[in-house]
């Protein structure tokens, strides 16, 4: 039976570069993975996912795999999600379809909460109704795990504030509950 994936993590947690494997796992053994990235993401040029250790791989959007016939979707032994956070509910039932009638396992990757620490989209329906989820463990500067994403500028964390904002990776930083909670973007802040 296929099944529906994800794997959610704080910022810098390596998951693109987990997806960029998982990809590398399958087509090492012969298998078709097709790699997809929502369409409101595109930090890193159009149709490519760039990991910061710096594997990247063409990619084509989630819109263009949902608007693929389904013969060429059966074509794939996976589907692997990227940033699947910005996806919409929708979207995601879509995936599930892929899952559930095409037998075509999904693979998502993504954070799991914005900086103000609610779900993103694309995340909350994953939660509500994956197969299977797992976080990717990532650390704050204190040592501990780190769950929330702070938004920052130079006058320290920001609170308010759309929750998508792109083009901006470096104005994050994950961080523990504690600590996302004191405003603490380092130990000496
Ligand atoms: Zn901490």
């Amino acid at each position: 039976m296929a099944k529906l994936y994800f794997y959610y993590g704080a910022m810098n947690s390596s998951k693109t570069a987990n997806a960029l494997m998982t990809h590398f796992n399958y087509e090492e053994v012969g298998q078709k993975a097709l790699l997809c990235k929502t369409d409101t993401d595109t930090r890193d040029g159009v149709r490519v996912i760039r990991s910061r250790i710096g594997l990247e791989m063409e990619c084509i959007f989630l819109s263009e795999l949902l608007d693929m016939p389904e013969e060429k979707i059966k074509e794939y032994d996976c589907i692997i999600v990227d940033e699947v956070q910005f996806a919409t509910k929708n979207q995601i039932d879509a995936l599930s379809d892929i899952v559930d009638f095409l037998e075509v396992p999904v693979v998502c990757y993504g954070l799991r909460t914005d900086f103000q620490n609610n779900l993103f989209p694309g995340s909350e329906r994953l939660i509500a109704i994956a197969d299977t989820i797992q976080e990717i463990k990532t650390v704050c500067w204190c040592g501990r795990k780190a769950t929330a994403n702070a938004r920052f500028n130079k006058e320290g964390i920001v609170r308010d504030g759309e929750q998508v904002f792109l083009g901006a990776n470096d104005s994050y930083v994950a961080l523990c509950r504690k600590h996302y909670k004191l405003g603490m973007l380092g130990p000496n802040e």
